[in-house]
């Protein structure tokens, strides 16, 4: 299988494979407009999953319930973001969408 194939495989992987967040009041501090913009220059402008280029980059919370700390925030392109939140909502029950779309580079 290409290393492509396969990367993108172990990321979708990590991006399912997740222990519900227990405490359900639990509210989630907005993303930093400075964190998503260092977060697109480290992955340098790439969708984490596809590695496409993408024009709108939208930031993604790894475990969905998490912080939005730089640690738990992935940035993917619409389709990727799209296809996690699908995945999540259908086999695993979390009800958020894919957040806030897109955001400025
Ligand atoms: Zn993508
Ligand atoms: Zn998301």
């Amino acid at each position: 299988m290409p290393q492509e194939i396969k990367q993108f495989l172990e990321r979708i992987e990590k991006l399912v494979n997740l222990k519900k967040c227990e405490d359900p009041n639990y509210i989630r501090v907005q993303i930093n407009e400075n964190l998503r913009k260092e977060i697109y220059k480290e992955q340098k402008g790439k969708c984490w999953l596809c590695n496409c280029k993408t024009k709108v980059p939208t930031t993604h919370h790894i475990q969905p319930e998490g912080e939005s700390k730089k640690e738990n925030l992935v940035m993917l392109c619409p389709l990727c973001h799209q296809f996690v939140h699908w995945i999540l909502k259908k086999y695993l029950n979390y009800r958020g969408t894919a957040g806030r779309l897109p955001f400025s580079k």
